[in-house]
């Protein structure tokens, strides 16, 4: 049995005290303190590792000020804080011990737009692609760009000012910053913006700590201008930590103290607000992929693109784009990326033209595109072919898989896992080969592996090399490393940090800006934050403060799972592997990327969350000397007894009176997961909830009593068919208001199925059914145009006319359909962790599935999640005994058959399942190929999870969110196009849609089938 697992959660009593009064005080956001709320922000995209005592989630600017006002109190001036955003950093910029600021949850609302004075005005929260798509309808967007723009905050990019593709026309976040209001830790609200330098002067006079701020910002950069301006490199990127140069205009005299806090890493007060420039959309876009035949060559060929009048050139080496092919990405870009036959491409190289006149653009693509065909010709600069494209969302396809590319870098088999530590140099642009190429010997002089990408106009290189943390030596190698990129950086007038900023690697401050100007930083320092409160240790301390800096050498994420024994790393690597990167917290409501993230906006119930519950949880159960794989061994094994029950009424009992055990909260974020999958193919690295999810259940529930709902779910395959005898009987029952009331209360169930009536058996024609001896005795010929079509419970039981229609659909293409005998699946055990019945189950229906393997016909079936099922969990749990059945999804086999054409047709617009598009990304394109194969016509309508997800709706405490998620992207196109005109894959989304609009929608095979 698993052990009760108390991790230190004792607080510190100031906190506490703390958030009691916060909350006196009128406090209006989150305050959390549970253990799973601190990991969820202990981490980030570094290798580091820093729990908080406590995460506050302000709703307003108000809030902040309640919160560093109260911190102003004797009792509790003691304690520190650290502002978060999106938590994308990646050197652990927003890490802390103390108490997380985190303005990403609530703080996200768009407040005001003047497209005449071209500027929106924000909170701190808003996500950088969420604030694009308000802007798109005006015709602008907020030019800064980066990788992270589906979860990364203003806030955090103007912390870090973060830049990226474009940078070189586009500029860096601080280049749009017109204005910004910042609490400061004395509760004072500082409002910045671009001034006269007198005016500067005058609020230099005020007595407050503003007044402190402008006097000291105003002395350091006057009185070492000189040495600013010598020291500062002439990059397109600046030094972060203060930037002390463009405070001042040339002439000295105009001064923005934004300028400051651009690229202050959360080091000075907490931004709130702020006010952003905002840049017209160019009415034409082109994008030229130009192919090498190395990665050098596409590296030297960049300044002769840049020559060539381009707006942004970016590169990706032949590893990323090997890496992108084995990813679900690859499927949107590869017609943009064709191989160059007898060619091996190497190194890719994507130009970017933008420009208001069609002529102007026109005339400089013909002009590069000629320079192109020569050297292809003529055999130089290891040009091998080039592609180009007009199509805004084929560009954007193209840019989705590079901002990917660090995230794929992560996916790599074996204990070294790249990492980020050196992955943001950059360079004059001038030197960026030959930096490359020396970068490369060191990296091959330790013998490690590495993928490179940059944006080589900025020349900005990223790069991640694959070392292993948790072996002490490669830890040691990541600091030799570190001083020699330094170094490296320096040789070549670099920096070691041109774009991701320096969190804790903050200590190499002193050698790039001196001594003399570090101090000047220390007194800006000291000017806002005296007592070190504000993210301490990042970019330097206060001036006359003997507080250290964060290190490179500090606590890293590797020293805890050092302590989980290897085999179980290897067991659960699908959690292991999270590098936190937060693509999962994809803010896009139609992109199918973890539903209960986006709905609850806590980061515990994202996939980063859940991975890093699961890790803690594997390394305190370890602590407590627990062997997990010899346990999950042991309940797959052994059927409970009566004293493991009584074991767990006990413990359960326990449970309700309150006792703590961390796997409680680990339990928690699980229950809000849908299951939904799309974490297993969205996810860079592939992290898979539902799989882990189901062992953890498993071995939860060997503590701890399961509830009702459960049994009733995982038993659904064997009760459906025995309820389906009395049809009319269960729905009368299940009808009645009584039934509803008691199932809800009891079991935690609401809007219970009806199931089918008529059942599948009185609708289905005698010829369809199954008989094998006559199937084994078939002709050749008549074998070839026989189909097996597979039941599952929820369209059999729930959809049987769904069933029905399929097998006259096959009947109508001229096939002789044959509905198989219902053998349960399993997936709803999975689903709910009964996994030594599905093993049985599974087992079960594989020596069925793999006898009728051997009669060479097509097996079909029809909902997503089951049939999928036969290829992930049957695999996982089976190993070689699975066999090797094949059942195809309906879209999958008859894309590839003859179909008659259409008689009637109507215009329909198709939604389709979550789980199906994301582990079949051609789901889509296959069903409008075979409408067009019918000579009909399908549109394709982006939207997110609806919300169903299985039984997940069906569950009481998941009703809200099961709403919200249908609201957020289904409610409008269903609205829109009308439940008559919509087209819905999935069997939840199709019952959704009936719970929440009143209407059933078609599944496309039936509106084929009408139309035939
Ligand atoms: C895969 C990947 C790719 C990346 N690519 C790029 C890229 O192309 N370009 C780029 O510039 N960066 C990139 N980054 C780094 C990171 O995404 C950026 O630094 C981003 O700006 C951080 O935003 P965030 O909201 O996640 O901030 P966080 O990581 O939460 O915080 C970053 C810093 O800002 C501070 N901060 C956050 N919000 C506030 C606030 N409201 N007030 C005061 N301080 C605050 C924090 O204290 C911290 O110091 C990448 C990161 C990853 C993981
Ligand atoms: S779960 Fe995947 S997408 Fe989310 S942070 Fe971890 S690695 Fe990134
Ligand atoms: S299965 Fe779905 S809901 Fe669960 S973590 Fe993955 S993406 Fe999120």
């Amino acid at each position: 049995m698993i052990p009760k697992l108390t991790p230190e959660l004792a607080l510190d009593a100031s906190i506490i005290a703390f958030n009691k009064a916060l909350v006196a005080a009128g406090f209006s956001g989150d305050i959390e303190t549970s253990y799973g709320s601190r990991l969820a922000v202990a981490t980030d995209n570094s290798v580091y590792q820093a729990l908080p005592q406590a995460v506050l989630l302000p709703k307003s600017t108000d809030d902040v000020v309640i919160l560093t006002s109260l911190a102003q109190t004797s009792s509790f001036s003691h304690i520190k804080f650290s502002p978060r955003g999106g938590g994308t950093g990646t050197n652990g910029q927003a890490l802390t011990e103390h108490v997380v600021v985190d303005l990403s949850r609530h703080m996200r609302g768009i407040l005001e737009i003047n497209v005449e004075q071209r500027w929106v005005r924000v909170q701190a929260g808003v996500i950088k692609d969420q604030l694009n798509a308000f802007l798109k309808p005006y015709g602008f967007f907020f030019a800064p760009d980066l990788s992270t723009s589906n979860r990364a905050t203003i806030g955090g990019m103007i912390n870090t000012d973060a830049s990226g593709q474009g940078s070189l026309v586009y500029g860096k976040t601080s280049d749009h910053v017109l204005a910004l209001k910042t609490v400061l830790i004395d509760g004072n609200i500082l409002k910045t913006h671009k001034m006269a330098t007198f005016e500067a002067e005058h609020r230099a006079e005020m007595p407050s700590s503003i007044g402190r701020i402008y006097r000291q910002v105003l002395d350091s950069c006057r009185t070492f201008r000189p040495q600013i301006i010598e020291k500062f490199p002439r990059l397109n990127r600046f030094l972060t930590g203060y930037d002390l140069e463009h405070v001042f205009n040339d002439d000295l005299t105009e001064f923005d103290l934004s300028r400051i806090i651009t690229g202050s890493e959360g080091s000075l007060g907490f931004v709130t607000e702020a006010k952003l420039n905002i840049t017209p959309i160019a009415k034409y876009k082109c994008l030229l992929n130009v192919k090498y035949d190395s990665f050098e060559s596409a590296l030297r060929n960049a300044p002769f693109l840049v020559a060539a009048e381009a707006t942004s050139v970016e590169t990706v080496d032949s590893k990323v784009l090997d890496l992108a092919r084995n990813d679900i990405i690859w499927h949107q870009v590869k017609e943009l990326i064709t191989d160059v036959p007898g060619t091996e491409m190497q190194g890719l190289n994507m130009v970017e033209y933008n420009s208001e006149e069609q002529s102007e653009m026109a005339r400089k693509i013909a002009a590069l595109t000629a320079k192109l065909d020569a050297a292809i010709a003529d055999k130089t600069d290891g040009i091998i072919g080039y592609q180009l494209t007009y199509d805004g969302a084929a560009i954007s396809n193209i840019y989705a898989m590079r901002k990917k590319a660090v995230g794929l870098l992560g996916n790599t088999q074996g204990a070294q896992k790249p990492i980020a530590f050196a992955e943001d140099t950059a360079v004059p642009p001038e030197n960026l080969a030959d930096f490359i190429m020396e970068f490369r010997a060191l990296l091959d002089s330790h013998g490690l592996h590495y993928g490179m990408f940059g944006h080589v106009d900025a020349g900005v290189l990223h790069v991640r090399p694959a070392l292993d943390l948790c072996d002490p030596e490669q830890e040691k190698l990541l600091r030799t490393i570190s001083d020699q990129v330094v170094a490296l950086t320096g040789k070549y007038g670099g920096l070691m940090w041109g774009e991701h900023g320096k969190g804790y690697r903050s200590e190499y401050g002193p050698a790039f800006f001196g001594d003399e100007l570090f101090n000047e930083l220390r007194k800006i320092k000291a000017a806002f934050d005296p007592r070190n409160r504000v993210n301490p240790g990042k970019i330097c301390t206060p001036y006359s403060s003997a507080d250290q800096l964060v290190s490179v050498d500090d606590q890293k994420r590797a020293w805890f799972d050092r302590q989980i024994p290897v085999a179980v790393k290897k067991s659960f690597d699908s959690s292991l592997n999270c590098n936190g990167n937060g693509q999962c917290f994809n803010y896009e409501e139609n992109s199918p990327m973890c539903p209960s993230s986006k709905v609850t906006r806590d980061r515990r119930h994202s996939p980063k969350g859940r991975a890093g519950l699961m890790r803690e949880w594997l390394r305190l159960t370890e602590l407590q000397g627990i062997d997990v794989l010899a346990e999950e061994q042991r309940i797959l094994v052994n059927k409970p007894g009566f004293s493991s029950l009584w074991q767990k009424i006990r413990n359960s009992l326990a449970k309700w009176q309150g006792a703590e055990d961390f796997s409680h909260e680990v339990m928690e974020a699980m229950e809000g997961c849908l299951a939904c999958k799309a974490c297993a193919s969205q996810c860079p690295v592939k992290v898979d909830v539902p799989s882990f999810r189901s062992r953890f259940l498993q071995l939860y529930h060997s503590r701890y009593l399961r509830p009702a709902k459960d049994y009733i779910v995982g038993n659904i395959e064997r009760t459906a068919p025995m309820l389906a005898k009395a049809p009319r009987l269960i729905n009368f029952v299940l009808k009645r208001k009584v039934t509803a009331a008691v199932l809800k209360k009891t079991v935690g169930y609401v809007d219970t199925p009806l199931l089918s009536v008529p059942t599948l058996a009185q609708l289905t024609a005698k010829q369809y059914q199954f008989d094998l001896a006559m199937l084994q005795q078939l002709s050749p010929a008549k074998q070839a145009r026989t189909v097996l079509l597979v039941q599952d419970p929820f369209t059999s039981f729930y959809e049987a006319e769904l069933v029905a229609d399929a097998l006259q659909l096959l009947a109508k293409i001229g096939f002789r359909p044959v509905l198989l005998p219902f053998v349960p699946n399993g997936k709803p055990q999975h689903v709910k962790g009964f996994l030594r019945q599905f093993a049985e189950t599974a087992a079960t229906a594989a020596r069925f599935l793999n006898q009728l393997q051997q009669l060479n016909m097509p097996m079909l079936g029809l909902d997503a999640s089951l049939v999928l099922a036969y290829r992930d969990e049957y695999n996982k749990t089976l190993g070689a005994k699975r066999g090797d059945f094949q059942v195809h999804l309906l879209h999958e086999w008859l894309v590839q058959q003859p179909i008659p054409r259409a008689v009637n047709t109507a215009d329909y617009a198709l939604l389709a399942h979550c789980t199906e598009k994301t582990a079949l990304p051609s789901t889509e394109k296959a069903w409008q190929q075979i409408f067009i194969n019918a000579g009909m016509t399908l549109q394709t309508v982006p939207v997110g999870c609806c919300g169903m997800a299985g039984t997940y709706g069906h569950e009481a405490q998941n009703l809200d969110n099961s709403k919200a998620l249908f609201n957020m992207s289904w409610r409008s196109p269903v609205e829109r196009f009308g439940v008559s005109n919509i087209l819905v894959t999935g069997f939840s989304c199709r019952s959704q849609v009936k719970r929440l609009t009143g209407d059933k929608p078609k599944h496309p095979l039936q509106a084929l089938l009408h139309s035939l």
